[in-house]
């Protein structure tokens, strides 16, 4: 008989979607008439602009000709999506030689968690996205679970609450190898300000620490002052690492296609780029993107395409301010709008418990916060992604609880 993986096994709880649909599918057996509206899981909703889908079908009919057949593509993937994405998100000051097509920002994370292997230390902020902390888990990076003190020998959670303004206490925080960091943050929908990045950057070269910063909802970001990448802070390229996608950007979760950006600088304690050993092991394991996927990048990137993707983020803000202002009635919410989540504390009982009341008595899915870790306790995370009409009932359904 094979033995399980032991890493697999230390992990802590049922991952936490599924135990929201698990809760969904009993409610429905027990109410199958029930209009039930989704707020949970973070999955867009809106079709993909036309002038992309059509350039992914051109792409996919490109390999029924002998003459234009493609197989395998380049390692990093297409060139020229790398430069657009270079040039568009990072006005070129990194570049496409830096940048790895990837087939999303979650893959990749897992990724890079096998990559930096067992032996490295890892903090992340608490509540999290819950992918840090599982797949430090599954890689073997977090030790051994103690029981008593509920927690992990070499994972620290950086606290981010109502009391901190949702950015960490840096000055209390450990030293760690990596450091996950993710803004625009799910679930919290906070997003950092360019002194915070700059004191995360500065916090990471002091204890030589590499971030890997997630920057999945960087298009949502409506105050032009707010940075939408790491690379935006003199000297990050020294330490960071950033994970990009077109999940919620153009509705690509389902085609999937993101990006991770390895900077030249970026250097392992031997003095070994960290760029070349990724490439290495990148080659090895993954054999890179859906060519058509990445045809429908390129077309992101079309004045057509732009304008498109401009028009549906502007739909999930409208989203998010029409339920942000239902949800203000009821319970806390703690900042401006700058992601497609609300991360609202409904008072003293636990999260799960909330999340049964808004099931049964609003018909509303909603993520309890306390699945993204101890500090989400008490609060619920909305999800803004949905149609205009479910938005506007589950907002009057909230005003009536
Ligand atoms: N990063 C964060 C913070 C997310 O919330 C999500 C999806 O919900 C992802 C990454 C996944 O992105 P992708 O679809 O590119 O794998």
């Amino acid at each position: 008989m094979v033995k399980s993986n032991p890493h697999l096994t230390k992990l802590q709880s049922n991952y936490l979607f599924p135990e929201v649909m698990k809760r969904k599918r009993a409610f429905l057996e027990e109410n199958p008439h029930a209009n039930l509206i989704s707020l949970s899981i973070g999955d867009t909703t809106e079709p993909i602009p036309k002038p992309i889908t059509d350039a992914m079908l051109r792409a996919s009919q490109s390999l029924s000709k002998r003459e234009s057949y493609a197989g395998y593509g380049p390692e990093q993937g297409s060139l020229d999506l790398r430069l657009k994405i270079s040039e568009h998100f990072y006005r070129n000051k990194i570049t496409a030689d830096e940048i790895f097509i990837s087939d999303g920002a979650k893959c990749d994370i897992g990724r890079l968690q096998m990559f930096f292997g067992p032996d490295v230390t890892v903090a992340l902020q608490d509540p999290a996205y819950p992918v840090y902390l599982d797949g430090s888990v599954i890689a073997g990076q977090t030790g051994s679970f103690d029981l008593k003190a509920n927690s992990y020998e070499n994972l620290y959670l950086l606290p981010c609450n109502e009391k901190n303004n949702f950015f960490p206490d840096l000055a209390s925080s450990p030293k760690t190898d990596l450091i996950y960091f993710c803004s625009p943050h799910n679930p919290t929908g906070y997003a950092a300000t360019y002194d915070q990045l700059k004191q995360l950057v500065a916090f990471a070269k002091e204890n030589q620490s590499i971030i890997i910063f997630d920057s999945a909802y960087a298009f949502y970001i409506q105050d032009p002052n707010l940075p939408r990448s790491i690379y935006e802070i003199p000297g990050a390229e020294d330490v960071a690492i950033e994970v990009g996608s077109f999940s919620k950007m153009a509705g690509f979760t389902g085609v999937r296609l993101g990006w991770t950006i390895i900077p030249q600088n970026l250097k392992f304690e031997e003095g070994q780029s960290v760029k070349a050993l990724w490439n290495r092991f990148i080659s090895t394991i993954y054999n890179g993107a859906s060519n058509i996927a990445e045809q429908g990048g390129l077309a992101c990137f079309t004045s057509e395409g732009k304008k498109e993707i401009s028009k549906t983020i502007s739909y999930y803000i409208e989203n998010t301010r029409i339920l942000k202002q239902a949800i203000d009635q009821k319970f806390e919410t703690f900042m401006d709008i700058n992601a497609p989540y609300i991360f609202a504390k409904c008072g003293p009982r636990s999260s799960w418990d909330y999340f049964n009341e808004l099931l049964e008595k609003a018909h509303l899915i909603t993520v309890p916060g306390s699945g993204f870790g101890k500090q989400g306790e008490h609060f619920l995370r909305f999800s803004c992604f949905g149609s205009r009409s479910d938005i506007e009932l589950a907002a009057n359904r909230l005003l009536n609880l």
